[in-house]
């Protein structure tokens, strides 16, 4: 593995990784774009082809080629390299069954799973699972495109078959592939049984779980997911990621819709950007994945009123989350994979048609409700909470108004309403990135000091100078993580190719200044005891210390 990674670093350069994420222009010898990872109008974030690392300067992250993508796409470290080797066209060399001590639990779990998968969609062909699946209105495309299988109507077939290959009972238990019997200890059999079964891939493209459709129509359980394991966090993946983030990046948006089949079938039609949740409420961490590609958000409802509550109470984390919200209503009674299979123009249309989230709820509730006093009551309930949650004041003031119109209300009344509910609260994400954001400085003096920590580190000048940075960052203490390649950054950014005559001037400028200053500072303070002591003596010699040290500080013109 340490082969491939040194494969990769040779044949990719950092720019190759960075630069499908951030536009990235060159300043100096690094280049620098807009931080993906935090909200900023001015670039801050720097990557230095020469050294192959990358740095933000507003929210302190940094690393090489394989951190950046773990961070952008939400994957661990294998995550990373599966996704770089690809792009770098290596071929991974994991330690094989023989040499079953080297790899994780973890590759084994994986390496389990992908061969689970294959397994599956082997016994796919001719099964019942194939004919559903076609009428359903999946193609042959798709269904080989997302490794759809079949797991036989029979208690044992996947056990024996992997067991026979090598994998042991424990593994297949914890990969959630199988169950021991209730009452017989000792005695395992498959989980999915006759079911057609989707495979549920992380962002990085890897098998964690599967989604088990029945065959048989006397099936109480329709769907049936694997449990969480050590791979599946069902709060974490959203169904199709894999597949549609490019989709959303460049469309922009990210599509919501319900399961599997209206994922699959959105695909097939063209909306490649469609995902959707494993059975669970839609969570922060759902959110913060797709913002990573885009911060637009469309929910692709059907029309039923359980539905709609439960989609206000997404939308307003996603709002708080801060995200854009559209809806797309589908005809009554009707899903996404039903319409996309009966009427693709129609589906388009909707989806053309999405409203923001509060003008889709003002619309919803205006049509149900005639009565203007209850349908004052139910915006009261369902979109002031919205409206409360968009971060930004200007759309915040913007819905309000179209609350007023629909309602018939003045925009006081409207924001009279918002001030009597609770305040806003900090979602955990935002504060982290504020937590972060507050201890680096992106001002030139600041940068300066940085540059001259790195340049002369250990030495009673670059202790002054610590002292200086903190002090006008106002952090408690130096980013010692971030240090070393924050500063490299800024003495790249000062000193370009050719470190100028001008730019060292500056440089000793901004160093000579903060020791004075720290020497006047000092000074001021022994005047102060001098004279709280009484006597005249010091208070003399301090005095023309403070004189001394001020002139030399005016001279810094600052
Ligand atoms: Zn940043």
């Amino acid at each position: 593995m340490t082969d491939s990674v040194a494969q990769i670093k040779e044949r990719l350069n950092i720019e190759d990784v960075i630069a499908p994420y951030v536009k990235l222009t060159r300043a100096g010898k690094s280049l620098r774009g807009l931080c993906p990872f935090h909200k900023e109008k001015t670039p801050s974030f720097h990557v230095s082809p020469e050294r192959g690392s990358w740095h933000c300067f507003g929210c302190g992250l940094g690393g090489d080629g394989f951190s950046f993508i773990e961070k952008i796409e939400g994957v661990d470290f294998k995550g990373a390299l599966q996704i770089l080797a690809e792009k770098a066209g290596v071929v991974i060399e994991y330690s094989g069954k023989g040499n079953r001590e080297d790899t994780t639990k973890k590759e084994r779990l994986l390496a389990l799973m992908a061969r689970a998968s294959e397994w599956y969609a082997g016994k796919l062909l001719g099964s019942l699972a194939q004919i559903y699946a076609h009428d359903r209105g999946l193609n042959g495309g798709t269904i080989a495109a997302w490794r759809l299988g079949y797991a036989p109507e029979e208690w044992r077939a996947l056990l024996e078959a992997l067991t026979a290959e090598g994998f042991t009972i424990p593994e297949l238990l914890s990969a959630g592939l199988i169950k021991e019997a209730d009452g017989k200890p000792g005695t395992y059999y498959d989980r999915f049984r006759n079911r057609l079964l989707f495979p549920i891939r992380d962002a990085a493209g890897r098998v964690v779980a599967f989604t088990g459709r029945a065959l048989a129509p006397d099936d109480l359980a329709k769907y049936l997911n694997s449990p969480e394991t050590e791979l599946y966090h069902k709060s974490e993946i959203l169904f199709g990621m894999d597949r549609a983030k490019d989709a959303i990046r460049t469309r922009k948006f990210t599509m919501l819709v319900e399961g599997q089949i209206d994922v699959l079938l959105a695909h097939q039609a063209g909306f490649e950007n469609a995902v959707a949740l494993s059975g669970t409420a839609l969570s922060s961490r759902h959110l913060n994945l797709m913002k990573r590609y885009s911060e637009n958000l469309m929910l692709v409802l059907d029309a039923d009123a359980a539905g709609l509550t439960a989609t206000a109470r997404s939308a307003e984390l996603a709002l708080r989350e801060g995200l854009r919200v559209k809806a797309a209503r589908l005809p009554s009674g009707k899903d996404p994979a039903e319409l996309i299979e009966e009427d693709v123009q129609e589906f388009t249309k909707r989806i053309k048609e999405a409203k923001p989230i509060v003008d889709f709820f003002l619309t919803e509730l205006a049509e149900k409700e005639r009565d203007p006093h209850r349908l004052v009551r139910a915006a009261e309930q369902i979109v002031l909470p919205l409206i409360n949650a968009i971060p930004s004041p200007m759309e915040r003031e913007h819905f309000m108004q179209s609350a007023a119109r629909t309602l018939g209300l003045s925009s006081e009344t409207i924001r009279e309403s918002l001030r009597r509910l609770p305040k806003l609260q900090e979602t955990p994400g935002s504060s982290s990135v504020e937590r972060t954001a507050a201890v680096p400085a992106r001002d030139t003096r600041s940068q300066v000091i940085l540059a001259v920590l790195h340049a002369y580190p250990d030495t009673p000048l670059a202790n002054r100078v610590k002292t200086e940075y903190l002090r006008i960052t106002e952090a408690p203490e130096l980013p010692s993580e971030t240090l070393p390649e924050s500063a490299l950054f800024s003495a790249e950014q000062m000193f370009g190719e050719s470190p100028s005559e001008d730019a060292a001037d500056e440089l000793l400028r901004a160093f000579e200044e903060a020791v004075i200053r720290e020497a006047y500072q000092e000074a001021v303070n022994n005047l102060r005891r001098a004279e709280a002591a009484g006597e005249a003596g010091s208070v003399e010699r301090a005095q023309a210390a403070c004189t001394k040290l001020s002139a030399r500080l005016a001279a810094f013109g600052r």
